[in-house]
């Protein structure tokens, strides 16, 4: 097998942590396979970031400068960077970015992709990939079948490894190509202090709620955890809060380490959204809401009272 490349992302001026999940993911698949994991990443103040990428298994970090943010134009130069380097793995993001460039490069090198894995492992020399299908109710485990093998994988859905290898920079210079599509300026909806993809804890309310005057509780309970705000759709669909905010099948799908359900009852859409967390948190006034078949921790009780509670609690230990 050829190298793994794992295309890491910079934005606002840092390193995105599925970058670090990505040099993870993609050192076992090197281990396993006798070959090397060189990373990519591409913007200003990229070089900096090469030691971060080493500590947790790249052995190589190339890196280029490419203006702005195109789909076009990093396609072209992921695309580019693969040949140049012979890779046959590549691993993107399953971030907005990544969503956006990924297909594009897969057409550019003649690929397969498989988009949103969760997990990945190898067998007989090739990546499997595990993927959610039916909403969330099953596992696909799916190969590619060509020669270079494409997947992105979703944010915080692994591990940061600790196998430091030499992350050595290497400035590299690929065609950036000529974007047909300019990108004229980004407007951010919904007015979530974190990013609802890569929160590593969210708290969502439901119908619960009762109301939109309610949901400020759940904001003081985010701000206190640095966690996005989340809602069902029936919390939408009601007004109480802008569908930006919608986690399940027709909303955003989210894979947190801690998930904290506030009356919600856990309908096949809405959990096909949050269903990869690491640790769900339900609290529902109705012992028999589905959710608590999948919740870690199940709080039978009103939120009114177990919310604030959880706020001041928290607000103790983590000042
Ligand atoms: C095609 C399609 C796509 C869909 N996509 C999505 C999607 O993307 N996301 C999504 O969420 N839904 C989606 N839905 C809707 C979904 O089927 C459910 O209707 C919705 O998820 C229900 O939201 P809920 O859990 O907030 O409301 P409910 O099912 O009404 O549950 C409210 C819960 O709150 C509890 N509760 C009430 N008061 C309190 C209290 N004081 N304290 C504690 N608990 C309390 C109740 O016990 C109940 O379990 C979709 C449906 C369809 C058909």
């Amino acid at each position: 097998m050829g190298n793994v490349l794992v295309v890491g992302e910079i934005k606002d001026g840092a390193l995105k942590k599925i970058s670090k999940e990505l040099v993870t993911a993609g050192r076992k698949i090197a281990d396993a396979t006798s070959s090397t994991v060189e990373a990519l990443l591409i913007g200003a103040g990229a070089d900096g970031f090469a030691a971060e990428l080493g500590a947790c298994g790249a052995d190589k970090v190339y890196t280029t400068e490419a203006g702005d943010f195109n789909p076009e134009t990093f396609a072209n130069i992921i695309a580019d960077v693969a040949k140049q380097k012979g890779a046959t793995v590549v691993l993107m993001p399953h971030s907005g970015q990544g969503k956006d460039y990924s297909p594009r490069v897969a057409v550019k090198l003649g690929a397969g992709i498989v988009a949103d894995a969760v997990a990945l492992s190898v067998d007989g020399g090739k990546v499997v990939a595990k993927k959610p299908i039916y909403s969330g109710k099953a596992f696909a485990n799916l190969k590619v079948s060509t020669d270079i093998q494409i997947f992105t994988v979703r944010p915080n859905a692994g591990e940061v490894g600790t196998t430091a290898k030499a992350g050595a920079v290497e400035k590299i210079s690929a065609a950036s190509g000529e974007a047909k599509v300019k990108i004229t300026g980004w407007e951010l909806t919904g007015g979530n202090k974190v990013q609802l993809t890569e929160a590593s804890i969210i708290v969502s309310g439901g119908r619960g709620m009762k109301g939109p005057e309610n949901f400020p509780l759940l904001q003081t309970l985010c701000d206190t955890l640095g966690a996005a705000l989340g809602a069902s759709r029936a919390a939408v669909d009601s007004g109480w809060i802008s569908h930006s905010h919608q986690v399940g099948q027709t909303g955003k799908t989210v894979s947190p380490n801690c998930y904290i359900a506030c009356g919600i009852s856990g309908s096949i859409q809405h959990m096909a959204g949050m269903g990869s967390s690491k640790y769900i948190v339900a609290i529902n006034k109705d012992p028999e809401a589905p959710i608590f078949k999948v919740a870690t921790y199940g709080v039978v009780a009103d939120l009114f009272e177990v919310v604030p509670a959880l706020t001041s609690e928290f607000k103790k230990v983590l000042g």
